[in-house]
């Protein structure tokens, strides 16, 4: 049966991601947004890149990072290796899996907007029910519902002054997930007025085109692009659909690592270190060790031989610091373990110039669980 996990994030960045692709330019400044309600989303693909790339750097597996098939990414494909297990591999057309989880879009619940009496968060009763919480009331259009925050019977949201409907504030299942400061800080709208306040708050940055070519800045290139603000709160689903049953928990790595631990590289080329090998090759972290092309000098070979071995003291220093560090019983722990680290790193990659931090504000299970399309 698949189980759905819902994600609570908060973006600690702007965070851009273009319709394009993940390249900032001119071409490509339109953010992503939802098509019928024409908000902002971070896409499921950028959420997925990002979570893999962090997932697989924390198990020191840079292989099975990328999307496979490419220069700097070759997934290993083993079923003992947690990240293609948990998000699939690509060795080609005829050997692939597409993983065992389904990350969907991050979608808008609560939308930061400056007022006179210090920051809110909108919201909409459509977005808290999309997102599951409870919610027993609407408002009308171009009103607003809230608790304290003013004496009087208005608000200003940025550009709009809106007129009390009544007190409201977020039911508990939401209330007992946000940080203390947010709580009592909601403004529920409609969700027309929803989608406009969002469109007209968002976080407009002026950039220089470079020109890819030369790497300098292209005279005249100023361009303009938007991006959902710090503070905002979105969330997402993930679906995890572990139909194979054989997740490669820490247990089946703790038989292998038993037999390796006491090891200390680096030292001379022992026995030590071809039962290292065989460990490391076995979690796929290492090919087989180079051996001599009839084509190739002595002073070649030295150097791959080198890298090589590099990369196993490398590996293992990974090895180590993971069956120290982590523990993992389930695909869902591999996507929080991705997840930890865009909090520190963002997502998007480099074309966001360092935008995207996302931190994890909660995670639980969601109980009619929906089903991932595969
Ligand atoms: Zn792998």
């Amino acid at each position: 049966m698949p189980e759905t996990y819902r994600f609570l994030i908060m973006t600690t960045d702007p965070v851009h991601i273009g319709t394009g692709g993940m390249m900032l330019g001119r071409v490509d400044n339109t953010i992503v947004r939802e098509p019928g309600t024409k908000l902002p989303k971070i896409p499921a693909t950028a959420l997925h890149g990002a979570i893999r790339a962090y997932a697989a750097r924390r198990y020191g597996k840079l292989r099975c990072a990328g999307q496979g098939q490419t220069e700097h990414s070759n997934h290993c494909g083993l079923q003992k290796c947690p990240i293609c297990y948990t998000f699939g591999y690509s060795k080609g057309s005829k050997d692939s899996f597409s993983g065992v989880v389904s990350i969907m879009d991050a979608r808008i619940l609560l939308f930061p907007v400056y007022s006179m009496v210090g920051p809110v968060w909108v919201t909409s009763a459509e977005a808290l029910r999309d997102a599951g919480f409870s919610n027993n009331t609407s408002v009308e259009e171009n009103r607003a519902k809230w608790s304290g925050l003013t004496d009087g019977d208005f608000i200003n949201l940025g550009w709009l002054m809106l007129k009390k409907e009544g007190n409201w504030t977020p039911q508990d299942d939401l209330k007992n997930k946000l940080p203390e400061p947010v709580k009592d800080r909601i403004v529920l709208v409609s969700s027309n007025l929803f989608s406009q306040i969002v469109n007209s708050n968002l976080e407009v940055r002026t950039s220089v085109a470079i020109n890819p070519e030369t790497g300098a800045a292209e005279e005249g290139a100023l361009f303009t692009y938007e991006a959902i603000p710090r503070a905002t709160f979105l969330w997402f689903d993930v679906v995890v659909d572990d139909f194979r049953n054989a997740f490669p928990s820490k247990k089946i790595w703790e038989e292998l690592y038993e037999e390796v631990k006491e090891i200390s590289l680096p030292a001379e080329i022992t026995e030590n270190e071809i039962e290292v090998e065989s460990v490391l090759k076995k979690l796929g972290y290492i090919n087989k060790r180079p051996i001599k092309n009839k084509d190739e000098s002595e002073a070649e070979f030295a150097k791959r031989k080198d890298e090589y071995w590099e990369k196993v003291q490398r590996s293992y220093e990974a090895l180590k610091n993971v069956m120290k560090s982590l523990n993992w019983n389930a695909p869902i722990d591999i996507v929080n373990f991705g997840l930890e680290w865009a909090e520190h790193l963002g997502i998007g990659g480099m074309g966001t110039r360092g935008f995207g931090r996302i931190k994890n504000i909660d995670c639980w299970r969601v109980k009619e669980d929906i089903g991932g399309k595969r």
